[in-house]
């Protein structure tokens, strides 16, 4: 991972206890203004943000994945759905479905996904900062906040523009 990027994530990790007192005051917002400005954010720091140059995610999280991600990732490998269940999958405490290890078996060296038409749902919603209703998300933003950058970027900026 870049560097800026690890630097980004440690001072996240050593900022967790003021962020999540920050997000139960910004709970109480109205929740489409709180969208509204969540997303202004994530638009603005994805595009700044190089994904090929972190892929944390990819490497210290995984996806959910649902019975549609395993159709369309078992089609794109010529697997059948039940042996590509039996060889990526296990079943988490909660009993939803991610990958058996981590980092994801499909990251590449060079950080790029090989089933990258075909990833699951999850993937291609991270880091979530676009969702409606965030308000409701705060707790999982909370955790993303020091895994991903984007996450981190959007937050630290939210703060100096709600005091
Ligand atoms: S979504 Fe976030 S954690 Fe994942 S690769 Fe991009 S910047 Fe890194
Ligand atoms: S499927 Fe692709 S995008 Fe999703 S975690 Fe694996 S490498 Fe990352």
């Amino acid at each position: 991972m870049k560097e800026q990027y690890r630097q980004m994530l440690d001072r996240a990790s050593s900022k967790t206890g003021e962020t999540s007192r920050f997000f139960k005051k910004i709970k109480k917002m109205n929740s489409a203004e709180l969208d509204r400005l969540f997303l202004e954010r994530h638009i603005r720091y994805s595009e700044e943000i190089d994904c090929l140059e972190c892929a944390n995610c990819c490497r210290g999280t995984g996806p959910l994945i649902r019975e549609r991600d395993i159709s369309r990732l078992s089609r794109s490998l010529s697997m059948k759905p039940r042996d590509f269940t039996a060889a990526y999958l296990q079943t988490d405490d909660e009993g939803d479905l991610i990958f058996r290890e981590l980092p994801c078996p499909f990251i590449a060296g060079n950080n790029f996904c090989i089933v990258y038409e075909d990833r699951p749902a999850a993937c291609r919603e991270y880091p979530h900062t676009d969702r409606q209703k965030i308000g409701k998300y705060l707790g999982p933003t909370l955790k993303n906040y020091s895994i991903c950058p984007i996450v981190y970027l959007v937050v630290e900026d939210l703060k100096k523009a709600i005091p």
